[in-house]
């Protein structure tokens, strides 16, 4: 993936890459899929510029904020995967309780 910009979250999921993150503090590593991370960002308003990733980011393992993060070819893996809603209706529920 050389020549491809990933300046933002967006460019992510026009690359089909997910988003690999890894701790600076305990090294544990998660792929996130970028298509459901970017929906989470739009449902917060959150800034999605690769620069601000990492502030909204946790280590499941010790709670360590702002991984590396950058772009992986793979499939979503653990924790990650049980963050996002698990529906549409879920989706909703958490679009309406944002905008309360
Ligand atoms: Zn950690």
């Amino acid at each position: 993936m050389g020549s491809k910009r990933f300046d933002r979250l967006s460019d992510f999921v026009r690359h089909e890459a997910n988003v690999y993150a890894v701790c600076r503090r305990c090294d544990n590593s998660s792929v996130i899929e970028a298509v459901q991370l970017q929906r989470w960002f739009l449902c917060h308003n959150w800034n999605g510029e690769a620069e601000a990733i990492p502030r909204r980011l946790r280590c499941s393992a010790c709670g360590a904020r702002s991984p590396r993060v950058i772009p992986a070819p793979g499939q979503p893996t653990g924790p990650s995967r049980a963050f996002f809603p698990p529906s549409e209706d879920a989706w909703k529920q958490l679009v309406r309780r944002l905008r309360g």
